[in-house]
């Protein structure tokens, strides 16, 4: 039976029954890989849910992902309210409203990933170009990616920093993942939210699968950007267009949940190869 008809299946539904100490070593490797992978560089967050105890949510402190190395540097927050469940813990980054709004959201989520990945802004500077699934390994994309307008929910008086420093804006942003946010959320609808003049915020029933869509996200936008340059060069020098009306031939629907059941199906190999990668590089140290 091969990967298609077998794949292998989510860590999701045995995510309660992992050891914390376990997963906070896998979440400082997933900060190390997401660093290697320019998925993120002094800012941009990963965060898991407790695994124990589902109230609860865990990422680093206020540092660059890349210099995390010990459960120190992790932060225990409350999904009701993102605040600490120590009193007296150290300062968190204050974005973490990101996570703590879609884990409260959305019981199935226990792994989130935000980034500013260089390669992904072309597609949420405001140019109304849509980030699309351009080869098979970005299925989980889907048709179609929501884009989130944090100015939309601006109040007078509010910072416009673009930052989701407040519930507010967490629960916005969480709402984008729905098609229907009145249904209650049961359950995403989608894997990855663009963010207007700011970034991208995915997710996964587990580590491997949040990280597999955050670094497949960063590359398939590039794919997409060297495609409308060559594209570009194609017309100046004399072609016609023959495809759509910008010029790209997207997949079907098909197409996409076909890869999208794959990427599902194979996304703990990479894992594998990234965590290797990483652990033989001097930067990136991890106790725990
Ligand atoms: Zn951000």
């Amino acid at each position: 039976m091969d990967w298609y008809s077998n794949p292998n299946p989510s860590q999701g539904g045995r995510w309660a029954e992992q050891d914390v100490k376990e997963l906070r070593r896998k979440l400082i490797t997933a900060n190390h890989i997401l660093h290697h992978h320019g998925v993120v560089d002094a800012y941009g967050h990963i965060s898991i849910r407790h695994p124990q105890n589902a109230d609860i949510y865990i990422m680093c402190g206020y540092m660059a992902p890349a210099l995390v190395s010990s459960p120190d540097d992790l932060i225990e927050y409350w999904v009701k309210d993102s605040s600490t469940v120590d009193l007296n813990a150290k300062k968190g980054y204050s974005e973490r409203f990101i996570h703590g709004e879609i884990f409260r959201m959305y019981p199935t989520i226990n792994c989130v990933i935000h980034s500013h990945a260089e390669d992904v802004l072309p597609y949420v500077a405001a140019t109304g170009v849509q980030l699309l699934p351009v080869f098979h390994m970005a299925g989980f994309l889907g048709a179609r990616v929501p884009i989130f307008d944090i100015a939309k929910v601006y109040e007078q008086g509010n910072r416009q920093d673009m930052l989701v420093r407040n519930a507010r804006f967490g629960t916005a942003l969480a709402e984008a993942f729905s098609v229907n946010p009145a249904s209650g959320f049961p359950a995403p609808d989608h894997n990855v939210v663009l963010m207007k003049r700011h970034g991208y915020t995915t997710h996964g029933t587990d580590i491997e699968t949040a990280v597999y869509r955050a670094i497949y996200t960063k590359i398939n936008a590039s794919a997409q950007t060297r495609t409308a340059i060559i594209r570009s060069a194609f017309l100046v020098e004399g072609g016609s267009a023959t495809k759509g009306d910008d010029g790209f031939e997207a997949m079907s629907e098909e197409m996409i949940e076909g890869c999208r059941i794959m990427n599902e199906g194979t996304q703990d190999k990479p894992w594998r190869l990234w965590a290797a990668e990483v652990e033989n590089l001097d930067l990136y140290v991890n106790n725990g």
